[in-house]
This record gives structure tokens, C-alpha cells and sequence, in this order.
């Protein structure tokens, strides 16, 4: 399997699939697909790709998630070699995408072809849920094939998404939630003038930064202790007419939240609207919800993956709920178990993205032993 997941990993990398634009790879992975006797079915919206293929029929329905975008590869001159012309140094494949998530979806590619190979009247139903749009804003991906499955009735049992989720190396992290995000953008307004006459003006930036300090200084409500503490951070703060006699009438500031389950977002907005009604009176606060925070049940899929990470490399994972946010926030809610397992992460996002050919090979046999657990148990 390894020189299959290497080929295809190679392919997909030299796509430039930068978000939203899947650049031929989701065609390439149907026909792929396709030759193995998945149905596929291509769900695209507005300038997204999203592709879904499924293989059998009935319950349970596992599917295997990942994306084909990619990050932009920022300046070149920080790549040893070209973002998109994929190369193998000390073991390691180079090319941006290669960790997230080129790598993890050719492995769950090759490990769906040899799964389906050995069992081909495996039990329940084998899926992929594929898009182009998860490093994007994330609208018109995921989130639309877990719309478009509803309307038909489907739920899914189990999904695996292939995101790097590695600390050192594939296995010795997994991923079993993942914290809510939340952004605030606040603006307060006072009343412009001279800095000269204060009396005769109303200083916005006082005003913002007395309730900001008080923000940050804030204890938040606890949350699940499987998570990391609630945590509130200013991201961005504007204020002033760069004249050096002017008191601003108006300032603006964007604050995030990344907070655990059980808290809403509606707690998190009633603390941050009373404390700047203190210090503002005159203010607008304008809120995005970046995805609610989820944990997955310890089910099958956990087991099956804890397992085949523990026969194939000899270490027990860690179960984690840290990181940034991933499609699984719109899988988990529709009632599915949800784990990610993928490659180390260190180079996500980075310069010099790779991966180490040896988690490729890891993983093409991790994800295989899971299908066969939970589509082919023995006996
Ligand atoms: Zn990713």
C-alpha cells in the first residue's frame, strides 16, 4: 500500500488547489473511486467541489471526510522546493497540502481500494465526504453534503476525518473534539474633539479599552474538563485619526472566543454585552458563530481506531479536544461519532509543509484495520 498512497499523495499535491478551487483532484479521486465500485456523486455548490461516493448499503454507514483545498503557499522564497511540485528529502514528502490533508485523504483512499478488495460484501456502507471549501469560510462544503444527507433521510454512525492531528507521528494523537469559536466585533462610539477640551468631547478609546481590560481579566464560566479552559483573546483593536490632538469618537475592536461544551454562545455574549453597557453606553456588537463546540462519544470507532493504532505502532493515543476548529463541527451534531486521525501536524499551514512517508504507510494500515473492525468484523 505504501507506494499506492505515496503515487496518490504525489498526485494531489501537484494540483494547486488552493481554497476554494479543487483543481481536478475530486474528479481524479472519483474515477478513482469509481474503479473500486464506489457510486459517486458529485455535489457541487456555488464555486465549492464537494464530492460523495458510497460503497454498499445499509447500516452502519462510516464515512471517511476530508478536503482537497488548501492553504496559498505564501512567500516562495520560504520553500526549500516549489509548494506544488511535490519532493522527497530524508523520508519526508514536501509540498503544501502534503499534512493538511493530502497525505491523510490519499491514505483513506488506498485503504478504501484494498478494504473493499478483501471484503467486497462488506456489511453496512462505506463513504467518502469530500470538499474543497473546509480552510475557506467553510459554507458551502461540509456543511451542505450534511444538509443535503438529512433532507434524504441519511445519518451517519461513524466518520473518520483524516486531518493531522499527529503530535510526533500518525497515532500518538487523536482527535475527539474540538472547542466552539466565537467572534465579537465591537464598535463604541463617544464623540470626537479636541484632545485640548476633553470636557467637550467623549473619548471612544477609553471607553473600549476600560471594558477590554475588564474582559480579559475575567474568570469564564468552566466548562467540560475533557477541554481546555475557556479561553477569550483580542484579535484586533482601531481607534484614532493618527493626529496626536484628537480624542476618537469612535473605536472597534474584534475579540474570539475558543470555549467547551456545555457553555453556549449565548453565555459567552450576555458577559461581554452587560460589561461594555458599562463602560459604553453607545456601542454595537455584531457576533459570528465559528462552529459549536463538540465531543464524541466513546463508541466503536474510538475503540477500533485505539486499537489498530496500538497493533500497527505500538503506542496508545492521546485523546484530545485541543486545536482549532475542523469540518467534524458540522458532522457531530447530525448525531455521528467523529474522530480525526491523521499525520504529525508540525508543518501545517507552514512553509516547507511534508510528511513522513512512514505515517502515510502507518495510516493506510490504521484506517484499514478500522474499516475491516467495524464493516468486516470476523466471525
Ligand atoms: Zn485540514
Amino acid at each position: 500500500m505504501r507506494d499506492a498512497v505515496f503515487a496518490l499523495a504525489h498526485e494531489l499535491i501537484r494540483r494547486r488547489s488552493v481554497t476554494p478551487d479543487d483543481a481536478g483532484c475530486q474528479p481524479l479521486i472519483g474515477a478513482r473511486l469509481a474503479a473500486s465500485g464506489f457510486a459517486i456523486e458529485a455535489l457541487p455548490c456555488a464555486e465549492v467541489s464537494n464530492l460523495w461516493a458510497t460503497h454498499g448499503s445499509g447500516d452502519p454507514l462510516v464515512v471517511l471526510a476530508g478536503h482537497t483545498d488548501v492553504v496559498p503557499p505564501g512567500p516562495l522564497e520560504n520553500w526549500t522546493s516549489d509548494p506544488f511540485e511535490p519532493a522527497v528529502r530524508d523520508g519526508r514528502l514536501y509540498g503544501r497540502g502534503a499534512a493538511d490533508m493530502k497525505g491523510g485523504l490519499a491514505a483513506m483512499i488506498v485503504a478504501a481500494e484494498f478494504f473493499v478488495a478483501e471484503h467486497p460484501g462488506h456489511a453496512g456502507t462505506l463513504a467518502f465526504l469530500v470538499t474543497s471549501d473546509e480552510e475557506g469560510p467553510a459554507r458551502d462544503g461540509t456543511r451542505r453534503v450534511i444538509d443535503t444527507l438529512m433532507q434524504r433521510g441519511i445519518r451517519i454512525e461513524y466518520c473518520l476525518v483524516g486531518e493531522a492531528s499527529g503530535r510526533e507521528r500518525a497515532g500518538d494523537e487523536i482527535r475527539i473534539g474540538r472547542r466552539g469559536s466565537l467572534t465579537g466585533t465591537i464598535t463604541v462610539r463617544g464623540t470626537q474633539g479636541h484632545v485640548a477640551y476633553p470636557d467637550e468631547a467623549d473619548n471612544a478609546a477609553h471607553r473600549l479599552l476600560a471594558a477590554l481590560g475588564e474582559l480579559a481579566a475575567l474568570g469564564w464560566p468552566a466548562g467540560d474538563p475533557q477541554f481546555p479552559p475557556c479561553s477569550f483573546q483580542i484579535a484586533n483593536v482601531n481607534a484614532g485619526t493618527g493626529a496626536d490632538n484628537v480624542i476618537p469618537g469612535e473605536a472597534s475592536a474584534q475579540c474570539n472566543f475558543r470555549y467547551p461544551p456545555p457553555l453556549e454562545p449565548g453565555t459567552l455574549q450576555q458577559i461581554v454585552a452587560a460589561v461594555l453597557a458599562r463602560h459604553a453606553p453607545r456601542h454595537e456588537l455584531a457576533w459570528r458563530d465559528g462552529g459549536r463546540p463538540f465531543l464524541s462519544r466513546a463508541g466503536a470507532l474510538r475503540r477500533a481506531a485505539v486499537a489498530a493504532i496500538e497493533r500497527r505502532t505500538g503506542i496508545t493515543p492521546v485523546l484530545s479536544t485541543g486545536g482549532g476548529t475542523s469540518d467534524g463541527r458540522f458532522i457531530a451534531p447530525a448525531g455521528a461519532e467523529v474522530i480525526e486521525l491523521g499525520p504529525a501536524r508540525a508543518t501545517i499551514h507552514k512553509a516547507d509543509e511534508c510528511v513522513a512517508l512512514a505515517d502515510l504507510d502507518a495510516l493506510a494500515g490504521i484506517y484499514t484495520s478500522t474499516l475491516s473492525a467495524l464493516l468486516a468484523p470476523p466471525g
